[in-house]
C-alpha cells in the first residue's frame, strides 16, 4: 500500500496537468474520478506555459486557456489551479512543475498525484526526466478511448512501480476536436461547460485560416 495510505496525515494532492485549449469534460471527469477513487485531500489544475511538445504557434494564450480553466472548475470544492507553469518563463516540463511544488509543503506531508489521461502516460519515455516524475509522484493512468491499457506494462519498471491505472467514465472528447469544431462553425455544446463555451465564442478563439 502506499505511504499515504499508511500514515492518514499525509495529504494527497492530485495534480491535473494539461494545455487546456480549451478543458473539456473528458479533464473535468478524470480529475474528479481521481479525486474520489484515491482519496485525494484536491486537485490542482495546472495549465502549461509553453508546452514542450505541442507547436507554439497554435497554442491559445495562456490568460486565455487559464481563465477558460477557471471557468469550468469554479464550481467544484475540491478543484484549484495554479499559475506556476503559466507564469513561469520558458519551456514547462511535469518534472520540474513537480520539483518545484514540493517546495510548498513540509517535507513528507503530502504525496503527489500526477493526473494523466494513457495517451500521455504511454508517451512519458519522450518527456524530460521520466524517471523523476515517477519518482516524485503517482502517476494516475485514466483511461482514454482508443489507448490500450496493457500497453502501461511496457513502461521500465521504475515508471511502472508509480503507476496507478484507473477507469473512468471514457469519453472520446478532445481539445483538437473542439478547436476543429469551432473552426468548422459545428456545435461543441455538451462537450465542454457552457462557461467555457461562451467565452470560446466571446474571444474568437479557434478561428483559423488554415483550419486546426
Ligand atoms: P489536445 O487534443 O490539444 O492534445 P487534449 O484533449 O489531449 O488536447 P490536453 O490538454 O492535451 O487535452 O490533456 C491534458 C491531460 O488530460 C492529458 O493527460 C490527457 O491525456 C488528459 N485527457 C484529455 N482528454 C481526455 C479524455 N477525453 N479522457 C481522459 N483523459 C483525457
Ligand atoms: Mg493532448
Amino acid at each position: 500500500m502506499s505511504t499515504a495510505s499508511q500514515h492518514p496525515h499525509i495529504r494527497r494532492i492530485g495534480v491535473m496537468g494539461g494545455t487546456f485549449d480549451p478543458i473539456h469534460y473528458g479533464h473535468l471527469v478524470a480529475a474528479e474520478e481521481a479525486y474520489f477513487s484515491l482519496g485525494l485531500a484536491e486537485v490542482l489544475f495546472v495549465p502549461t506555459g509553453t508546452p514542450p511538445h505541442k507547436d507554439r504557434g497554435q497554442v491559445s494564450a495562456a490568460e486565455d486557456r487559464y481563465t477558460m480553466t477557471l471557468l469550468a472548475t469554479v464550481d467544484n470544492p475540491h478543484f484549484k489551479i495554479s499559475r506556476l507553469e503559466i507564469d513561469r518563463e520558458g519551456t514547462s516540463h511535469t518534472v520540474d512543475t513537480l520539483r518545484e511544488m514540493r517546495h510548498w509543503y513540509a517535507p513528507g506531508s503530502v504525496v503527489f498525484y500526477f493526473i494523466t489521461g494513457l495517451d500521455a502516460v504511454l508517451d512519458i519515455l519522450n518527456w524530460k526526466e521520466p524517471e523523476e516524475i515517477a519518482a516524485f509522484s503517482k502517476i494516475v493512468a485514466v483511461s482514454r478511448p482508443g489507448y490500450n491499457p496493457h500497453r502501461l506494462e511496457d513502461l521500465p519498471s521504475t515508471i511502472r512501480r508509480s503507476v496507478i491505472p484507473l477507469e473512468i467514465p471514457l469519453l472520446a472528447i478532445s481539445s483538437t476536436e473542439i478547436r476543429r469544431r469551432v473552426n468548422l462553425g459545428r456545435s461543441i455544446r455538451y462537450l465542454a461547460p457552457w462557461p467555457v463555451e461562451h467565452y470560446i465564442y466571446k474571444k474568437a478563439l479557434y478561428h483559423r485560416k488554415d483550419g486546426w
